[in-house]
């Protein structure tokens, strides 16, 4: 019987859940509303049913000797305790491993979802075969999962990674975080808005003046980009540009291999990832054996699931 080990992507409004091979091969796959206003124990009594019923069914050639989940909050990955989670109202200091554990009679393994996925794409995904790596993770915030000698690391209190705010502009723009010229303020979503925004004025010709710039979306920009036009494609360049500052600090400082770039925001995927390479390879120094490449994260929607399954792997 081979062995499989069981991902869950735990999110605010729903679970994803996968039973993986060693392979990284899907086996069994749910899909379940998440519940977690009813509490910790509704969640993983729902956990417990599904892998009930994957056992009984697609997976039961297999032998479950493992679960890992990913949730978007703060973890105490060592504990196995879910700190805080802005779309969990009232899970404070939940020791989710632990439940799971007594529930499920598995060894279970927690971290947040941006650590998961870059694990996921470094033990499957587009980031295989490179022990040091970050996987970036872009879209309304910019999160940053850190692989380093092939394992997450967490930071003094899980608290590493914080891509996102690195400043790279001094008394720049207003971030979410309440701080001047973080990465985020430029390369996230509202910053690629507020590029074009600001812009708007020396394009007199640009399509982008017909949208309402109260609801304009980064996938608007990107519209008229790929139709050509000339402030869209502006845009993009120089939000890879800045995408490429942050990124080249973080070589200098890790001598890492690969970044691995997903999320809702990497659609726009070649006009930001040449414009951030290019700035990457000025900013970088010039001590590299081997070119330090930006690509795109390559398992998709299934990051979540096969992420979670590798963190269970790599504790075994
Ligand atoms: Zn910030």
């Amino acid at each position: 019987m081979e062995n499989v080990f069981c991902g869950v992507d735990l999110g605010g409004t729903t679970i994803n859940i996968g039973m993986v091979s060693p392979h990284g091969d899907i086996v069994a796959k749910r899909k379940i509303p998440s519940g977690v206003k009813k509490g910790v124990d509704y969640v993983v009594d729902q956990i417990d049913k599904v892998l009930y019923e994957c056992n009984g069914s697609e997976a039961k050639e297999y032998k479950t000797v493992g679960l890992g989940i990913g949730v978007a909050g703060l973890v105490d990955a060592n504990r196995g305790i879910l700190k805080e989670a802005t779309n969990f109202p009232g899970w404070r200091n939940v020791p989710l491993a632990a439940k799971l554990e007594d529930k499920l009679q598995l060894p279970v393994t927690l971290d947040n979802d941006a650590n998961v996925a870059a694990l996921g794409e470094n033990s499957f995904g587009a980031g295989r075969g490179h022990a040091h790596m970050m996987m970036v993770t872009l879209g309304t915030g910019v999160g940053a999962g850190l692989i380093l000698d092939g394992m997450i690391y967490r930071g003094a209190w899980g608290a590493a990674g914080e891509f996102g705010h690195i400043t790279i502009k001094k008394d720049g723009r207003l971030c979410a975080c309440g701080r001047l010229g973080c990465v985020e303020a430029y390369v996230g979503a509202n910053g690629i808005v507020q590029e074009a925004l600001e812009n708007l004025d020396n394009y007199p010709g640009s399509t982008l003046r017909h949208y309402d710039p109260e609801v304009l979306m980064p996938k608007d920009i990107y519209n008229e980009a790929v139709k050509g036009d000339e402030l869209a494609l502006t845009v993009f360049k120089n939000v890879g540009e800045n995408l490429g500052y942050g990124l080249g600090s973080v070589v200098n400082l890790l001598n890492l291999q690969r970044f691995v770039v997903g999320g809702g925001v990497a659609l726009a995927g070649d006009l930001l990832i040449n414009s951030a390479q290019e700035k990457l390879r000025e900013v970088a120094l010039n001590n590299s054996e081997e070119p330090v490449r930006i690509i795109k994260a390559s398992l998709g929607e299934q990051s979540g699931i096969v992420g979670a399954a590798s963190l269970a792997m790599a504790a075994i």
